[in-house]
């Protein structure tokens, strides 16, 4: 591959001095640096190429062996590929003054704050129809002192040294560069030498947050409401992290809940069940009345359409189950007792008639011990 001419890279003549090639460097650099051309190969190779040209030409003795010899006068002189361990210092030198001073900030120091999360115990009746809780969240606000930079007041961070404030740093690996954080700062691109004293540094108080959370009707344990911003203050001006909040539904004494259907179990007086009825059942929006047919048994399902939850992500509304459960007598006096067992010999004479469930299972009874024989 042949190299184009040094100067021409940065757009300079042979005569032109330091100053104006650092010049000269840094609008090239700035123009086709890698975090403004993202996913950009073309200008990655164009910031490669500056960079090492503003390497030789700032470097004395390397600008009069390429004067004298051309790139060949720098074979053997460029180390293990461009850059190396000076590379950074390349860098620091000639963006300090960009991101520094002022209080330019650089890339990597602002990060955003990490999202949260903070489960939500609400009552079914709540998850069903809708709620508005207030909440309060233990979280990373920016410190109000320092306005979260993280120096004292009437200070500022000062740029990386090593980074130039750009938090990264690059180096050639044979054939690949990489990027690197940058190990003086960690990602900052910024250090602090007077550190504001209500958040040591850090530009990030704990501070427990007042919120409102509107909870839409039909959410369920595990549906999660998104707070965008509420979550973890960035860092360096970086943007806040966002809060989820997930939500946990309560166990309701006579609900239960499967997706937008809800249970429940009905006790069944025993003469009700055998002669029909009507009971009273509980639902969200109140009461209602159910009819209990002759000859109820224990498990039947009621099915009250659309007493269910109408579900968050649209569809249709659930129904409301109802499992009767048919309830023995108990506290018999004397004279009921002896009803019963008036009833239960008037019973008798005709078998499991009168017993649907006993003549099966005994049925099924006598056939597993007739296989059982030899
Ligand atoms: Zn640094
Ligand atoms: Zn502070």
């Amino acid at each position: 591959m042949s190299k184009r001419d040094y100067y021409e890279v940065l757009g300079v003549s042979r005569s032109d001095d330091e100053k104006v090639i650092k010049k000269a460097y840094r609008r090239v650099a700035m123009k086709y640096h890698p975090d403004r051309n993202p996913d950009d190969p073309k200008a990655d190779e164009k910031f490669k190429e500056a960079s090492e040209a503003y390497e030789v030409l700032s470097d004395s003795q390397k600008r009069a062996a390429y004067d004298q010899y051309g790139h060949a006068g720098l074979e053997g002189q460029m180390g293990g590929g461009f850059g190396g361990g000076n590379f950074s210092d390349i860098f620091g030198d000639v963006f300090g003054d960009i991101f520094g001073g002022g209080g330019g900030r650089g890339r990597g120091g602002a990060q955003r704050g990490s999202d949260l999360r903070y489960t939500l115990d609400i009552s079914l009746e709540d998850a069903v129809r809708g709620t508005t809780v207030e909440i309060r969240v233990p979280t990373l606000a920016a410190c109000s002192t320092c306005d979260g930079s993280g120096a004292r007041k009437g200070s500022s961070p000062t740029t990386c040294g090593t980074c130039g404030g750009a938090g990264q740093v690059r180096m050639q690996q044979g054939f690949f560069q990489v990027q690197q954080t940058c190990p003086t700062c960690r990602g900052r691109g910024s250090t602090i030498s007077d550190p504001c004293t209500s958040c040591r540094g850090q530009g990030r108080v704990e501070k427990t947050k007042k919120l409102s959370v509107k909870v839409p009707p039909g959410v369920d344990t595990g549906d999660r409401i998104r707070l965008g911003g509420e979550g973890e203050a960035g860092t360096e001006g970086g943007p806040a992290g966002d809060l989820f909040v997930q939500m946990s539904v309560k166990q309701h004494p006579i609900f239960e809940r499967d997706g937008k259907h809800l249970y429940c179990e009905v006790p069944i007086t025993f003469a009700d069940a055998a002669l029909g009825g009507e009971l009273e059942v509980p639902t969200l929006d109140g009461r209602v009345k159910l009819k209990i047919p002759a000859e109820t048994q224990t498990g039947k399902l009621f099915r009250l359409r659309g007493k269910g939850v109408q579900p968050v992500r649209g569809g249709g509304v659930g129904d409301l189950l109802c499992r009767a459960v048919i309830e023995t007598p108990v506290n018999l006096n004397k004279r009921q007792k002896e009803i019963l067992e008036e009833l239960q010999r008037s019973m008798g004479e005709g078998g499991h008639a009168h017993s649907p469930r006993q003549k099966s299972w005994f049925d099924g009874v006598k056939h597993f011990f007739d296989e059982l024989k030899p």
